[in-house]
């Protein structure tokens, strides 16, 4: 199946809605039928049929399918966030007494559910640095059903080699879950290296327009109909068929805001490489990353997600630096049209939970590239360095 076959037609039945292009919103809570056998053979497989949308609906479908197929899966369930696939993935796969092995700079809300949530009902886990493989193999326990990836990682983009950990797991029957949220289906393919799970932040590139806040849990179609009667059913954190929606307008152009950003960050990476003013740039594909041979093997194209450390003499001169911006947008999230900074100085002290262990230096400043022409990026940051 070709991209551009998955984008503009995958899963959209045109004839049943009178030829219309553009899907149209099933804004229903409920879908009935006209005999009691019907209904009760859509109750009997309430994934594949429409009976209620917290279980399924045919705009969200529409979304289930694309994603499925970029991602190579059999199946995909979409949720209300990103946060949410992941707890339903995780959820999905232990239980009391069970044992989960966690990179240590997971996204912070992963963090906080198996450290706080789950460590409440039972479910221990071990945090370990998921740069080195062997690292995995020395953390398992017999108890160890669930190893949680996040390959890049978002804030310093550290890789784990998914292949030799989901051959370490597989081994060993245990379930791995990788967050594909950095790479998007389009650089990175998790499932086709051996990994179960593959969840995804569909907030930042998969919409890329920072319009609606979602997630997408894909896998074997067994594994995804045991998440769906577990925690999808039963927690109901769904994806609403509006912002189902604007999901799918956001999808079509994908492949264009990719290559779109990739070649941005690179113009702004070769500006900030050298810069007096940058200590470091943490970026998978620049030459100085320690694990650049494994995102060359591992990464078909860069994504627009950069951290710099600033050269700072202070605090102060970093948020000098980050107030002087003005076509960068301050702010949380990532992966839309429009280009941000995420200072770490902004998490106060007091919110340090939430912060990445390892204390990180507070002079890092995380830039997400958007559309904008890179001149113009070039241009706002070379004035911000100068209001240092
Ligand atoms: C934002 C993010 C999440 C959480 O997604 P939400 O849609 O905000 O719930 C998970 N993982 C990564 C890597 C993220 O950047």
């Amino acid at each position: 199946m070709d991209l551009s076959y998955i984008l503009n037609h995958l899963g959209e039945e045109r004839e049943t809605y009178r030829g219309a292009v553009s899907p149209p919103i099933f804004q229903s809570s409920i879908f009935a039928f006209p005999t009691v056998a019907a209904f009760r053979a859509a109750f009997r497989d309430e994934l594949r049929h429409t009976t209620y949308t917290r279980g399924n609906n045919p705009t969200v479908e529409i979304l289930r399918r694309k994603i499925a197929a970029l991602e190579g899966a059999e199946d995909c369930l979409m949720f209300g966030s990103g946060a949410a696939a992941i707890a339903a993935g995780v959820l999905a796969s232990v239980g009391a007494g069970d044992h989960v092995v966690c990179v240590h700079k997971p996204y912070s809300w992963t963090r906080t559910l198996l450290r706080d949530l789950l460590a409440r009902f039972g479910v221990t886990h071990t945090f370990v640095d998921g740069t080195e493989v062997a690292n995995f193999e020395h953390a398992l326990t017999p108890a160890t059903r669930l190893i949680v990836l996040e390959s890049p990682n978002s804030m310093t983009f550290e890789m784990q080699d998914l292949a030799a950990v989901a051959r370490l797991a597989r081994a060993r029957g245990i379930r791995t879950l990788c967050d594909n949220s950095y790479a998007s289906p389009l650089n990175q393919s998790p499932l086709a290296l051996g990994i179960d799970l593959v969840a995804h932040s569909a907030t930042k590139y998969l919409n890329g327009h920072s319009d609606v806040v979602a997630g997408a849990l894909c896998g074997s179609a067994a594994i995804i109909r045991e998440v769906f009667r577990g925690p999808y059913m039963t927690c109901g954190a769904i994806l609403s068929p509006h912002d189902a929606w604007l999901m799918i307008r956001g999808l079509r152009t994908l492949p264009l805001r990719m290559q779109r950003i990739a070649a941005s960050t690179e113009r702004v990476l070769a500006f900030l490489q050298g810069h007096p003013r940058v200590a470091r740039v943490y970026y998978p594909q620049a030459a100085a990353n320690p694990q650049f041979a494994l995102a060359q093997a591992q990464l078909r194209g860069a994504s627009g997600l950069l951290t710099l450390e600033l050269r700072a003499d202070d605090i102060a001169a970093v948020e000098r630096f980050c107030d002087a911006l003005t076509r960068f947008l301050m702010t949380v999230s990532w992966g839309g049209y429009e280009s941000l900074a995420f200072p770490v100085a902004a998490v106060h002290p007091a919110e340090a939970p939430l912060r990445p262990p390892g204390a990180l230096p507070l002079t890092l400043v995380r830039l997400s590239i958007g559309l904008e022409e890179p001149e113009v990026l070039i241009a706002d940051l070379d004035r911000a360095f100068a209001a240092m």
